[in-house]
């Protein structure tokens, strides 16, 4: 059994805490959602717990696959054992299609297909509001090194080719999400959550919204969303 430690770190929507092995922490997931920059606060009623177990079935999924993982296992509703990383600062998103700040950014129309997945790097500084940043600024900063970049990218696009497979077969499309990775033990490991909170997921048929856009915009039957996605992982 382990056993908790104190908390290192609070985040938007999880908490951080050490544990007996120094190897290993727990990431605690919070009810708390948080869009725009946070500059948009409110609470999903069991969104830590359903994440909790999205997130394990998909991390689940993807170490089956071959893709190493920070994930161990759940331990209980609200926490999941992991291993301890050094978060690479970047978020590394990749788009199917465009929606949110894509269509922002270049005036597309929501939906507009893409003709290839699109790889975007954003810096991880909620002060600056995680700024879109490419590779040269990667390099010039030394967030990471070019080996780490090209882990990474592979890591991701065969992340996307997997987990587009694997939602589609669940009748949702994946649309965009995020993934973070960490260094641990001199490798690149994929890091953090993969939820309805960091991936776009559209109902394949009907184009219904079942991720946090339904908070970000205020759609309504938000937990029905996450528990609709929950419901269909665990098939
Ligand atoms: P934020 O920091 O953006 O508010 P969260 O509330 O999700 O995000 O907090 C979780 C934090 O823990 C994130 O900063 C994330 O990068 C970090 N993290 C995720 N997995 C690990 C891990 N295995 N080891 C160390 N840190 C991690
Ligand atoms: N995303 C995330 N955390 C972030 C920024 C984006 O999980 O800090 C996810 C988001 O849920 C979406 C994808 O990455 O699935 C692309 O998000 P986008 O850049 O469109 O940002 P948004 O307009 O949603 O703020």
């Amino acid at each position: 059994m382990v056993q908790r430690g104190h908390k290192v770190y609070e985040g938007k929507a999880k908490i951080i805490y050490t544990t007996d092995n120094p190897d290993l922490l727990i990431q605690y997931f919070k009810d708390d959602a948080t869009a725009f920059n946070a500059a948009k606060k409110g609470t999903i009623v069991d969104k830590g717990i359903m994440n909790n177990q999205i997130s394990s079935k998909i991390f689940e999924f993807l170490s089956a696959q071959g893709i190493p993982t920070h994930f161990e296992r759940r331990l209980n509703d609200r926490d999941m054992l992991v291993k301890k990383v050094e978060i690479v600062p970047i978020e590394m998103v990749v788009r199917n299609k465009a929606a949110g700040s894509l269509c922002r950014l270049l005036g597309l129309k929501e939906g507009m297909a893409l003709l290839s997945p699109v790889l975007e790097f954003c810096y991880k500084c909620d002060s600056l509001g995680d700024p879109l940043i490419n590779e040269y600024h990667i390099r010039a900063l030394h967030l990471a090194t070019d080996q780490e970049i090209e882990t990474m990218k592979g890591f991701t696009f065969k992340i996307n080719d997997l987990l587009k497979e694997f939602f589609a077969k669940l009748k949702l499309e994946l649309v965009d999400f995020k993934l973070e990775f960490g260094r641990y033990k001199d490798k690149i490991i994929l890091a953090d959550e993969i939820s309805p909170d960091t991936c776009r997921l559209w109902e394949i048929g009907t184009g219904k919204k079942l991720d946090k856009d339904r908070f970000r915009h205020d759609l309504g039957e938000i937990e029905e969303a996450y528990r609709e996605v929950l419901s269909r992982v665990s098939r």
